[in-house]
């Protein structure tokens, strides 16, 4: 089973009789994984199996809990044995890449952790690249200004992975990802390799299928457009700068909490939520070490000693606070993993 945003089996769990027979049998399906021999786990799993693994230094805001089972899967293969070997003991399992749009539980994850690590970038044709899932988004953008392909500029600043970008069709400064894929890499659920195109993939506002299709991104590739270096390279340089001056990036964050709202009357059809955040005013509110950035209502940072209880609750009021102020419900963008 994956666990993705909002889903976590507990919190699922609580709505009716047969939700809580549903409890009782993971609870008891967690107490089997926790006895399995570690030998079977390794075989089962792979032998990069790490046990009790800290999630905070591998997540953005530097908060949560341990991983029961880590593991870091650098090709197809290892993703594979990983996933079929999880469902075959009965471990629950949850993919990540850069962490940098997670907020792990203090409690941490009751279930194996997967971290795609698999690399790779690679110019096809003249126009073309394919990049690993694994692959960091910047050496993408580097890559494509490296070789004068104009498109993925947009993309300058905005953290972890070229799988996860693309989970969540990450987007900036008017781009989207989903814009610019061609071709998609997946493993299924069921441990298959399969390739799929842009359609499949049903992008929207930082949405994609793959946030629901339990699926896995191997690799992808993109289509862009020749361009001139220098002018690519500017480009880059003023969205860096603009980020600098509109967001707090020197400091431990995931980006925004919360999602625009779609509204046809607005620029680009949708209502800012930190605008919305501004106006009711929460800029600079804290709980423990977690607080809203004073350059932007939509970001809380993590100052120092943050738990993810802290940022859990901090994003409460400010839900809170816009929901008095102007009826909206603001949704969350950062990804939810483990017990809250
Ligand atoms: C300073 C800062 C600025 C940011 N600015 C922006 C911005 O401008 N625009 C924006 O959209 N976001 C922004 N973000 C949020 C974040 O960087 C993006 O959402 C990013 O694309 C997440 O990628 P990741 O690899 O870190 O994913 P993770 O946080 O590790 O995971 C996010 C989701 O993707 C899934 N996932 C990860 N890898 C795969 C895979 N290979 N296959 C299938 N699913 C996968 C995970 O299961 C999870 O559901 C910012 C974050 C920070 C810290």
């Amino acid at each position: 089973m994956v666990i993705t945003a909002f889903q976590h089996p507990f919190s699922l769990c609580f709505e009716s009789i047969f939700s809580y027979i549903v409890v009782i049998e993971m609870v008891e399906q967690l107490s089997v994984m926790r006895n399995i021999p570690k030998a079977d786990l390794v075989e089962a799993l792979g032998p990069n199996l790490e046990t009790e693994r800290e999630l905070a230094p591998l997540t953005s805001y530097g908060t949560g809990g341990p991983a029961a089972y880590f593991i870091v899967a650098e090709t197809a293969d290892e993703i594979v044995r990983a996933v079929t070997g999880a469902k075959r003991l009965g471990i629950p399992f949850f993919l990540i890449g850069g962490g940098s749009n997670l907020l792990v539980s203090d409690s941490g994850f009751d279930g194996l952790i997967i971290r795609v690590g698999v690399k790779g970038l690679k110019l096809i044709g003249s126009t073309e690249i394919e990049a690993g899932a694994g692959e960091d988004l910047q050496s993408l953008v580097e890559f494509a200004a490296t070789n004068s392909l104009t498109g993925l500029e947009f993309a300058a600043g905005i953290w972890g992975s070229v799988g996860g970008a693309i989970c969540g069709n990450a987007g900036a400064f008017g781009g989207e990802i989903g814009q610019i894929v061609r071709e998609l890499t997946l493993i299924t659920g069921q441990g298959d390799t399969r390739t799929v195109g842009p359609d499949y993939c049903e992008f929207d506002y930082r949405h994609s299928i793959l946030k629901e299709s339990a699926e896995i991104i191997i690799s992808a590739r993109f289509g862009l457009q020749p361009g001139n270096a220098d002018a690519i390279s500017k480009r880059i340089e003023e969205i860096l700068t603009l980020r600098k001056e509109r967001h707090p990036v020197d400091q431990k964050s995931a980006g925004c909490v919360f999602r625009n709202i779609p509204d046809a009357t607005q620029p680009h059809g949708k209502l800012a939520a930190g605008k919305l955040l501004d106006e009711a005013g929460v800029k600079g509110l804290s709980v423990g070490d977690a607080t809203v950035s004073r350059k932007h209502a939509n970001i809380i940072v993590n100052t120092g000693n943050a738990t993810s209880k802290d940022i859990r609750q901090l994003a409460d009021i400010m839900k809170q606070r816009v929901l008095e102020k102007f009826g909206l419900e603001l949704r969350e963008e950062v990804v939810q993993v483990g017990e809250f």
